[in-house]
């Protein structure tokens, strides 16, 4: 058993700097949300800011809201609130489509920029719509253009000559391993490469310095740690030097240097904005808006600082209270290197899963046999950490996972 005990976590809960920021999330009671890697949950504020948007900018003000309300900063406005969580400067980022739509956006431009080359480099535990979409996008293009895969520690030994762009996606979405951002870059750029980092599983939970490290492009995730709601619009970046060399693939008028000129031929606009395609979603960027606001008033290292001590806090006491049950730590067990999720895989990984989320301890399953926690630290304690192992233990021991409502596939896991 591990020395530490529940009465000493109430205590780290008591002295915990980021404890008070759970009241401003809605965390269903009696739950142990260990999922905001996915979904995040509802910051308090973004009912009240959603049905403001609803009822009085687009019930009372109607289409007026695009000039009174800032509709039409929205993209650019939370674009700088990200821009504070991933190191860029203010004008490097904005909102806009999803993650997928937004690594086409970028990872077409960076090969527009690179006429010579033709090579794709990722690694082979990428998540699988990253590779879908370069897949899609060399098909459409029809120049001879490869994605080429390797294991993620193979990385810097194969970034050659040969190389167009590297695109990689920092935290690996099933493991929780973090590449070196610094190292991979300058390796990519000593070898004439252009570096395209996924920020889907790193933005909003720990500190990115995407000007630190030199990256050219980005993208990311509004729905997971910036707690944006189901589908919130995504992120993209470009560094401020390749901005106006960018040709946007998706060249529509919200990129356009004057939109509301309706000239009959397509101009970029200066900066980061030409990467904007069509209207922004008001409503969902509004959401995503409230849920930047609580996060920016948190700051990154200090919830870096608690994620670690909660991913570590995990680790050990799966690996003391749950120790006979076949569990085998998945992720890096070096903080350093290991985001803000902990894994472990097992074979009836799938079951014990779901037989964990029906005692409202709520993680998610990653085929083929991988248990995934996520540590959230603005609204999770160190408490739930304890009752969601003594929850696993319970169930292991019971062995009430192995009941057949269990083993049924969800189409979402
Ligand atoms: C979650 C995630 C996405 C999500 O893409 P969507 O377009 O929002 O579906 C993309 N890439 C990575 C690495 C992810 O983890």
């Amino acid at each position: 058993m591990s020395a530490i005990t529940r009465e000493d976590l109430l205590e780290w809960d008591q002295s915990d700097p980021l404890g008070p920021m759970r009241a401003q999330f809605h965390i269903p009671a009696n739950t142990v949300y260990l999922d905001g890697n996915s979904l995040g949950p509802m910051p308090r504020t973004t009912a009240g800011r959603v049905s403001q948007v609803l009822e009085e900018e687009w019930g009372e003000d109607l289409i007026r809201s695009w000039n009174k309300h800032g509709w039409m900063e929205l993209p650019q406005r939370c674009g700088r609130k990200i821009a504070g969580l991933i190191g860029a400067a203010a004008n490097e980022v904005v909102v806009a489509d999803s993650t997928s739509v937004n690594l086409f956006k970028l990872l077409a431009a960076a090969l527009r920029l690179q006429t010579e080359r033709k090579v794709i480099l990722s690694d082979s535990g990428n998540f699988p719509t990253d590779l879908y979409v370069a897949q899609g996008l060399i098909d459409l293009l029809d120049k001879g253009h490869e994605l080429k895969l390797v294991a993620p520690d193979e990385i810097l030994g194969a970034i050659d000559d040969q190389v167009a762009v590297v695109m990689l996606t920092q935290t690996d979405y099933r493991s929780g391993r973090i590449h070196k951002m610094n190292e991979v870059t300058a390796k990519a750029h000593s070898a004439g490469a252009l570096m395209l980092w996924d920020l889907a599983h790193s933005a909003g939970a720990f500190p990115v310095d995407l000007r630190g490290a030199g990256a050219d492009f980005a993208v990311g995730c509004g729905y997971k740690y910036l707690n944006g709601g189901p589908g919130a619009p995504a992120f993209l970046f470009v560094a401020e030097r390749l901005q106006d060399q960018v040709r946007p693939p998706l060249s529509g008028w919200m990129g356009h240097e004057a939109p509301f000129l309706f000239d009959q031929d397509y101009r970029p606009a200066d900066g980061i904005s030409r990467n904007l395609c069509g209207t922004p979603a008001v409503l969902s960027m509004s959401a995503l808006d409230a849920g930047l606001d609580v996060i920016g008033n948190a700051g990154m290292s200090a919830i870096r600082e608690k994620s670690v001590r909660m991913t570590s806090l995990f680790i050990d006491l799966v690996e003391t209270h749950c120790a006979d049950f076949g569990f085998e730590l998945f992720s890096p067990r070096d903080p350093e290197t290991r985001g803000s999720q902990v894994s472990f895989s097992h074979t009836q990984g799938y079951p014990i899963m779901a037989a964990l989320i029906d005692q409202d301890v709520i993680g998610d399953f990653r085929a083929p046999d991988i248990l995934r926690f996520g540590f959230t630290p603005l609204y999770l304690r160190y408490a739930d950490i304890w009752d969601a192992v003594e929850t696993l233990r319970d169930i292991m021991t019971s062995g009430s996972w192995d009941q057949p409502k269990f083993h049924k596939r969800l189409a979402v896991t």
